[in-house]
């Protein structure tokens, strides 16, 4: 099933999940380990990220430096098929531009056929950690609504070669990331609104948000986003806080503020259990709010601590 279906299915708040693949080199009793804590709660559909290669530099032997790239974190194609074999429950891959020429994108859009997906996250993706600023590939698309119109165009039966005969439709259902504090690159939230309001004409079903921690700051995103004429559902992605490191590395990796209630929480707490504690009351919070907003998806960033969104789902 798609995730616009399971929403219009749904008679209340369902749940879903994010997961990132395991480091290279683990099996996938790793992503089992993960889920298994999880699957009690039913999932309507677990989402799989995507992570593109990294510029590295490997010293050698005689002292100098070597560049590589490294993909630390493969196999989001597989994990999903994996996902949907073991559990029986709909995967969702992100799908970047970065990386990825037009025609290695209608490679993987071809695999994800081939193996039953139907559904799809489509995001830009961001520079690769030493570089400043994202850079397509060449041949590749700069904007997640130039990626979006590709896999529209495969949904209308239209691939790279435009003259195949007896073509499959592909009908992905196409999910995109939306940002209720900004994308950190857009110059205001209007021009930052106008840009989500293309994606969304050009056939985005629903929309995920980048992680929040102060409910109102989803409520006015989502007026604002009613207010620019964009009706389809919006997730909330959610995290939980539980270490005291993550009160300076949450803001700087993902652009979003940490309300000064929790921070002043986090920053009384002695060790980072206490931290999880509080990390975990206010999510449970959070989602309980939403949930009484009427909100269609609670969907939760696992990122290695499936115990700590158990004990939130279940008390919800
Ligand atoms: P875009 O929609 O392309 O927007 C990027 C910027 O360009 C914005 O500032 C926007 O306002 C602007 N813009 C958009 N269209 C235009 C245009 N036509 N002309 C000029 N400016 C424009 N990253 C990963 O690498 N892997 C993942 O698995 C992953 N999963 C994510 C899941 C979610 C729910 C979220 C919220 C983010 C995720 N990201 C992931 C991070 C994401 O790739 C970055 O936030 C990236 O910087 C932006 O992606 P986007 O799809 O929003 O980009």
């Amino acid at each position: 099933m798609t995730v616009i279906e399971h929403i219009n299915q749904a008679k209340d708040t369902i749940i879903s999940f994010e997961i990132l693949p395991p480091l290279k080199g683990k099996g996938i009793t790793a992503i089992y380990e993960h889920l298994d804590p999880l699957m009690e709660f039913k999932p309507s559909f677990i989402n799989v990220t995507y992570h593109r290669s990294e510029t590295m530099f490997k010293k050698k032997p005689d002292g100098t430096f070597e560049k590589v790239e490294v993909r630390k974190r493969p196999g989001t194609v597989a994990i999903c098929a994996a996902i949907m074999n073991h559990y029986k429950v709909d995967a969702v891959p992100h799908l970047i531009c970065g990386g990825f020429t037009k025609n290695e994108t209608e490679d993987a859009l071809i695999d994800l056929n081939f193996l039953g997906v139907d559904n799809l996250l489509i995001i830009r993706g961001d520079a690769p950690k030493n570089e400043a600023f994202f850079e397509p590939e060449p041949g590749g698309h700069r904007y997640a609504i130039d990626l979006m119109k590709q896999v529209a165009s495969m949904n209308n039966g239209i691939y790279l070669e435009e003259d195949l005969k007896g073509v499959v439709k592909t009908k992905f259902c196409i999910g995109i990331a939306g940002y209720p504090e900004k994308h950190f690159e857009a110059p205001n939230m209007e021009t930052d609104l106008s840009f989500l309001k293309a994606k969304v004409d050009s056939g985005a079903e629903y929309i995920i948000t980048q992680m929040f921690f102060d409910n109102q700051k989803y409520f006015d995103f989502v007026k604002r986003c009613r207010d620019a004429g964009i009706t389809i559902p919006i997730i909330p992605g959610l995290k939980p806080i539980t270490t005291k490191k993550q009160l300076t590395v949450i803001p700087r990796t993902f652009y979003v503020d940490i309300p000064s209630d929790l921070a002043n929480e986090i920053i009384k707490c002695k060790i980072d259990d206490e931290v999880a504690q509080v990390g975990t009351e206010w999510l449970t919070e959070q989602s309980r709010e939403l949930k009484k907003f009427g909100v269609p998806v609670l969907h939760y960033y696992t990122l290695g601590k499936p115990r700590v969104i158990a004990n939130v789902v279940r008390s919800i």
